[in-house]
């Protein structure tokens, strides 16, 4: 009896990862991401699974990202009512995120009513806050380490990513088959997270492949973050800068505290912490003392280096205060969330920057951006961009190409099959051929829905 795994997302694309695992009529979902970005991607969102939800026996999420959990609600709504495991430290993330997504669903799909912009009347969302919040009861958690069994003969293990707070890598052991699932990887000189683990024999290895074809500079996050913010500060301009709730708002902050306390930065210069989710985010590191680089000072220190403005009228009022200001607001490629609001009201001005702080998905307003894009659709409105457009290099939560290759380098074996997910096109062939030439394993990008032995 073999062990199939199809990929149902995070195929050809970073969004969306699902891979099915099926063995002797069981059936486990590997992460269930939201597809994000191009419209025809999120389009994926709204096409029935090519299984019953109820005929799904259990979830497990390697980290709390909605482009790897953003779908459990929609899945329990259709009749999925197994466990979905997690770490602890996701399983306090996805309490916040899950929640928001619903909400920001729902926001959406109002406005687009109110506005009548949309094609399809009324318009719905996916899922709402309230089927987020049922979804919630499914979690169940597993602490990094320790072996789970989430369907009967089925075994499991988290161990360390490095990507954001609670993020692993999962092994899998079925049917006689070890498979290995590396998750979102991050890179060993993060700035908040401890390196990746050193991962266990396989048989079968999903890397992912988001950075496949780049290279981080040598530079760090704090070398780079310093001179554009001195430089928006100095002529009384705004930062508006669009963060991933989860991670990049943290890491900013911490290096926000430190630019401060070299006295790279004015110690007066206000900085607003913009993201209800971030602000409940940042407090968590403080619960998980031990999962991150940070002592219990360093997470007061970062939960000090910004005003919380968790209300919608604090949000508003933001835009009140005359003077320099850095604004941390979610999401982090700008396709919702409160720094539409901010991005509306500062891109228009020379003075302002906006500051990108990750991998900006192709079809996102944050991608446009970076491409030096004149104008941004928001909410049915052509905004003009004068603001400075700042692409931070070394704000990334994850693995350049040469970093997922020292990954697999350390693999104590050579798998029998190695599939290279979580990547566009390019990247993902790109290090597939340079795993094929550097480590003369056979490696294969699968295309989305399709089906291999594991
Ligand atoms: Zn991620």
């Amino acid at each position: 009896m073999g062990v199939n795994i199809t990929f149902l997302g995070g195929a050809g694309t970073v969004t969306g990862s699902k891979y099915l695992v099926e063995h002797d009529g069981q059936r486990l979902l590997v992460d269930c991401g939201l597809f994000q970005g191009y419209k025809q991607l999120r389009l994926r969102n709204w096409r029935p699974l090519p299984f019953e939800p109820r005929h799904l026996g259990a979830v497990v999420l390697t980290h709390a990202h909605l482009d790897h959990s953003g779908y459990l609600p929609l899945l329990v709504k259709e009749g999925f009512h197994g466990k979905a495991w997690a770490t602890p430290a996701t399983r306090d993330l996805a309490e916040i995120l899950l929640p928001d997504s619903g909400h920001i669903q729902e926001e959406d799909a109002n406005f687009a009513n109110r506005h009548g912009f949309s094609k399809h009347s009324p318009a719905l969302p996916l899922y709402t806050e309230e089927d987020a919040r049922q979804s919630l009861k499914r979690l169940v958690s597993a602490h990094m380490g320790e072996t789970f069994e989430p369907l009967p003969g089925w075994r499991a293990r988290f161990f360390e990513a490095g990507h954001i707070l609670g993020a692993a890598s999962l092994l899998l052991e079925v049917g006689g088959r070890r498979l290995l699932f590396s998750g979102d990887l991050g890179r060993p000189d993060d700035l908040l997270m401890k390196p990746p683990g050193e991962p266990p024999a396989a048989d079968t290895v999903l890397i992912e492949s988001t950075y496949g074809d780049r290279e981080h500079p040598a530079e760090n996050l704090l070398a780079e973050l310093g001179p554009p913010l001195a430089r928006v500060a100095a002529r009384g301009g705004t930062a508006v800068v669009p963060v991933f709730a989860v991670g990049r708002a943290q890491a900013l902050l911490h290096g926000i505290a430190e630019l401060k306390a070299r006295g790279d930065l004015p110690a007066s210069l206000p900085v607003y912490l913009d993201s209800p989710m971030a602000i409940h985010s940042t407090e968590l590191f403080s619960r998980h003392l031990g999962e991150h680089r940070l002592n219990a000072a360093q997470c007061r220190d970062m939960a000090h280096a910004a005003v919380f403005t968790a209300t919608p009228d604090q949000s508003k009022a933001i835009a009140l205060q005359h003077g320099p200001k850095i604004i941390l607001a979610a999401s982090g490629m700008a396709t919702g969330g409160r720094v539409l609001h901010h991005l509306v009201q500062y891109l228009g001005g020379h003075k302002n920057m906006v500051l990108l702080t990750g991998y900006q998905a192709p079809g996102t307003r944050g991608a446009t951006l970076a491409a030096g894009g004149t104008h941004l659709r928001i909410h049915g409105q052509d905004v003009a961009v004068r603001a400075e457009v700042i692409q931070l290099r070394s704000a990334s939560a994850h693995a350049d190409a040469s970093q997922l290759m020292r990954w697999l380098k350390a693999l104590p074996q050579r798998p029998s099959q190695l599939y290279v997910v979580h990547g566009d096109m390019e990247a993902a062939d790109q290090l597939r051929r340079r795993i094929e030439s550097e480590l003369g394993w056979p490696a294969m990008v699968p295309e989305h829905g399709s089906m291999w032995p594991a």
